[in-house]
């Protein structure tokens, strides 16, 4: 009888995974339990064919969204946050968020109160799904957003409230800036300790996968003592921590004749508006781009767009403590309890979290398959209404015809 264990996190960030860890997953609202169901029988069959049962998952069923609300009047128990931070790692379904109920948003509130400071978005092509792009193989880009600041910090109030008309005299009696009254006032805080810690992450993780280079994304020459801010302590915190490894473009060209040495990471900056156009036009130049909160929903929308959309676009938000695995895309309600949605953001995003957990075996069994299934033409409605003569199969018989490639 196996024995089920916690994963536990050492000093140095590092994870000590037993073989039989306990995960708690968040099935998620609509089509939620669909994909959830269909993700599972892949990361356990992932398992299964990469360790013949030496290694497998624990599921552990954890409350959060519509459902948990029905039952326990809390749209977010406690209880939920607590097992995320006792157990380390877990992955989630999509969560509605509740209009007019004074929550901004499940997954902002997940995120902040866990300080998940990094949302970590992977965009790479997979063969046979439609893009728009002329060459959508050129594209392997991971996107470091923060997550915990920024516009996103939830620090604004209503134009014509008391709150915003205070903030408003304050600012122009006392500071001379000039505001037309009645306005709506939002603060975009910024600091240096998150984001140095953000940046080092993407550092870290161009590092540990051997991307060439890391891109800070940046709107630093109009706002310049957030986003401008932002690209000077990203530069900062290179040199501090990864003096050894990390050049800067300028000494690219000053130094080494533009030519990278082995071994070495090149750190760029570049304005956010001009890198939607870079990515578009020479995507191959970009790898890790570390970015503050609102850049980065946007930027990793639009690359998910350029390999095919975000029903296939994998996500994680980490912190230093836990970490929580995700569907990018929302709960698509009007398809709830259908069996029709694509479920490929979900097992991408346990495929991330096999990564992570370091059984890359099973993560790259889930790549595999998931991607020989579509190049077979077996696919959900989103995709069979792209592709001429794909056979357009149900979520569950999707998930089905990945986990039948991995033991061929
Ligand atoms: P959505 O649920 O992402 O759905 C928008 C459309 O995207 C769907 O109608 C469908 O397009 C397509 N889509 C989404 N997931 C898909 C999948 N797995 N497979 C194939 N197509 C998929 O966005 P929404 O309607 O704006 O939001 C609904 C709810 O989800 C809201 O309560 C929102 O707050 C919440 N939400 C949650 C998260 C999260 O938990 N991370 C993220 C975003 C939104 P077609 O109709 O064209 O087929």
């Amino acid at each position: 009888m196996e024995k089920q264990m916690k994963i536990t996190k050492n000093a140095d960030g590092t994870l000590n995974v037993p073989d039989f860890p306990v995960i708690p997953f968040i099935e998620g609202d609509g089509t939620g339990p669909d994909i959830w169901r269909a993700a599972k029988i892949v990361m356990d069959s992932a398992a299964d064919a990469a360790y013949n049962g030496k290694r497998k998952v624990s599921w552990l069923a954890i409350d959060a969204g519509e459902k948990s609300y029905e039952k326990t009047g809390e749209w977010l128990p406690e209880k939920t946050l607590d097992a995320i931070k006792e157990y380390v790692v877990a992955i989630k379904g999509p969560l509605t968020t509740p209009v007019g109920k004074g929550i901004r948003s499940l997954n902002v509130t997940i995120r902040q109160r866990l300080d998940l400071y990094a949302c970590v978005r992977p965009v790479k092509y997979i063969e046979a799904v439609p893009s728009p792009m002329k060459q959508p193989e050129k594209i392997d880009m991971v996107v470091f957003r923060e997550n915990t600041e920024d516009l996103y910090a939830g620090i604004e109030w209503a134009a014509g409230t008391d709150e915003a008309n205070r903030v408003i005299s304050f600012l122009k009696l006392e500071m001379g800036a000039d505001i037309v009254a009645g306005s709506g006032i939002g603060v975009k805080p910024m600091s240096a300790q998150n984001s140095k810690r953000l940046v080092a992450r993407a550092i870290a993780y161009a590092i540990a996968q051997g991307y060439p280079s890391v891109t800070l994304m940046h709107k630093g020459n109009i706002m310049k003592f957030t986003e401008g801010a932002f690209s000077k302590w990203g530069y900062e915190v290179a040199k501090e921590k990864f003096g050894d490894r990390v050049i800067t473009e300028d000494e690219l060209f000053a130094k080494y004749n533009g030519v990278q040495p082995q071994g070495k990471i090149v750190l760029k900056d570049r304005i956010a508006d001009m890198l939607f156009q870079q990515v578009l036009l020479r995507p191959d130049e970009y790898h890790v781009i570390a970015t503050p909160n609102l850049n980065g929903d946007y930027i990793s929308d639009a690359l998910a767009a350029q390999v095919g959309g975000l029903g296939m676009a994998p996500g994680a938000n980490i912190g230093d403590d836990c970490a929580v695995f995700e569907a990018t895309h929302g709960t698509a309600p009007k398809y709830a309890n259908l069996d029709k949605v694509n479920p490929g953001s979900l097992m991408l995003s346990g495929a991330m979290m096999f990564d992570y957990m370091g059984w890359h075996p099973a993560a790259e069994l889930i790549r595999s398959a998931l991607a020989a299934t579509i190049k077979a033409g077996i696919v959900t409605y989103d995709l069979a209404r792209q592709i001429q003569g794909a056979r357009e199969v149900k979520c569950s018989e999707f998930a089905r015809a990945v986990a039948e490639r991995m033991r061929k």
